[in-house]
């Protein structure tokens, strides 16, 4: 009997080893890691570079608490996150996952309305569906209910609008006048709401878990900008997954060439070696708070040296490898090849994403876009006969937020086009 518990009595083989974009279980079989655990080990497994960092960081220190000694690896990695980051987002705190950068990022906003005398600012709008967390206020601004329905008279009833299902209300994506209308739900909302309460809008650029890999439309992003500045509403961008390189550019928003307030980042931050998140922030939204006495929120392991050191060897280990510009090439040939699968499937309903952030969904048939029966499990079974094949993929029970199934299509940064070719080899044999 094993005395660990996860979220389910779900069985899974033994892990052995991994390398590069490949994983062994103990009984020595072989799994291409297609959706890079839960799209985090963005520059593959057991990276030498990486491993030599964190053995050189440890021979000196492991922990330093942040509030008694600064490290060099903390300052490093502050300096290179600041240096990736858009213009103004300089300065950097630390965090050790993804639902501690959120917690901290609507803490950070929250202190900054208290500092500009706005008290009344307190409703962080959010996307229906998204996935910004586990935590408690994270779960407050997440739109995904199966997860927080059993929290709910306990959670900050946070509003929402919906995310952009462009494809299934029938409008253009590449359409700027199909942007501009999901991007105006969000001036409804913050009227409805009052504007001098709305503190923040929280948005995934590219959807990540909850959305399977929603792109928003043209027009989109940069209209959402528009509207917080119109109502002195912060634009933070979740770029927990998203972010790091994965779509092809090392922020998902810069596909969009617009820039937010404060940015969450983690994942593949840390690459699978290292529990590591961030917020960066406007530099005088930080010194506002300092000033008023300071930021009030902290976590333990926040900034340690041995993740620094890892998260450091991690991002030049994406510079050094041009694995923005590989997932660009290889999520271009991966998803073309996802088409091709849709093209040879029926119950394929849509393939989406940007780089390597790819998901696809099923349908009972493309016309009515209707799930598949809830009893077909299809979610569960697809993973286990791709499981069979040699070949991890990521899958939820919803399809963006419907009632439904997708899957996330996410292999680390590094693969080739051989990987590629055994992605899809898998993949088609398991949709079989
Ligand atoms: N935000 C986004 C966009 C995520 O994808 C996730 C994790 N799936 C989180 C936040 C929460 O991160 P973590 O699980 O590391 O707490």
């Amino acid at each position: 009997m094993s005395h660990l518990f996860y979220q389910s009595r779900l069985a899974r083989p033994e892990l052995d080893r991994a390398e590069g974009i490949y994983m062994w279980d103990t009984s020595g079989k072989r799994y291409l890691d297609g959706s890079s655990g839960a799209m985090v080990s963005n520059i593959g497994h057991s990276n030498p570079a990486v491993l030599a960092a964190m053995r050189a960081q440890m021979e000196k220190s492991t922990f330093g608490y942040r509030l008694h000694f600064q490290t060099e690896a903390s300052e490093a990695l502050a300096a290179k996150t600041a240096e990736l980051s858009p213009p103004g987002l300089s300065k950097v705190f630390f965090v050790s996952g993804g639902s501690e950068a959120v917690e901290s990022t609507i803490k950070l906003a929250r202190q900054y309305a208290l500092a500009k005398g706005e008290a009344q600012r307190f409703k962080v709008i959010s996307r229906m569906p998204s996935y910004h967390g586990a935590t408690l206020g994270a779960l407050a601004v997440t739109g995904y209910a199966p997860m927080s329905a059993p929290f709910d008279p306990m959670l900050m009833r946070m509003p929402k609008i919906p995310a952009p299902r462009a494809y299934l209300d029938g409008l253009d994506i590449d359409d700027v006048a199909t942007g501009h209308h999901y991007a105006d739900m969000l001036e409804q909302k913050i009227r409805d709401e009052g504007p001098e309460t709305v503190l923040a809008f929280i948005v995934e650029p590219v959807g990540g878990a909850s959305t399977g890999a929603l792109v928003p439309p043209a027009g989109y992003m940069s209209r959402i900008r528009e509207i917080c500045d119109r109502y002195g509403v912060l634009l933070i961008h979740d770029e927990v997954m998203s972010g790091g390189g994965r779509t092809g550019k090392f922020w998902g928003a810069e596909h969009w060439q617009v820039v937010p307030d404060i940015i969450c980042i983690s994942k593949g931050f840390g690459g699978g070696y290292v529990p590591l998140g961030a917020m960066i922030a406007r530099e005088d939204i930080v010194e506002a708070v300092l000033d008023m006495g300071g930021f009030v929120h902290g976590h333990t392991y926040a900034g340690n040296p041995l993740a620094c050191a890892a998260g450091l060897a991690v991002l030049d280990e994406v510079e050094r490898q041009g694995m923005i510009g590989n997932a660009d090439r290889m999520g271009a040939r991966l998803k073309s090849r996802l088409e091709a699968l849709m093209q040879r499937f029926p119950f394929i309903g849509d393939v989406r994403g940007k780089g390597l952030l790819l998901a696809f969904e099923l349908v009972s048939d493309r016309d009515s876009m209707a799930p598949l029966p809830k009893d077909l499990n299809a979610h569960a079974r697809l993973v286990d006969l791709a499981y069979d094949r040699g070949l991890i993929i990521y899958s939820r029970r919803t399809r963006g937020g419907l009632e439904g199934d997708h899957f996330l299509v996410c292999p680390p940064m590094i693969v080739g086009e051989d990987g590629i070719d055994e992605i899809i080899e898998g993949l088609g044999a398991a949709l079989e």
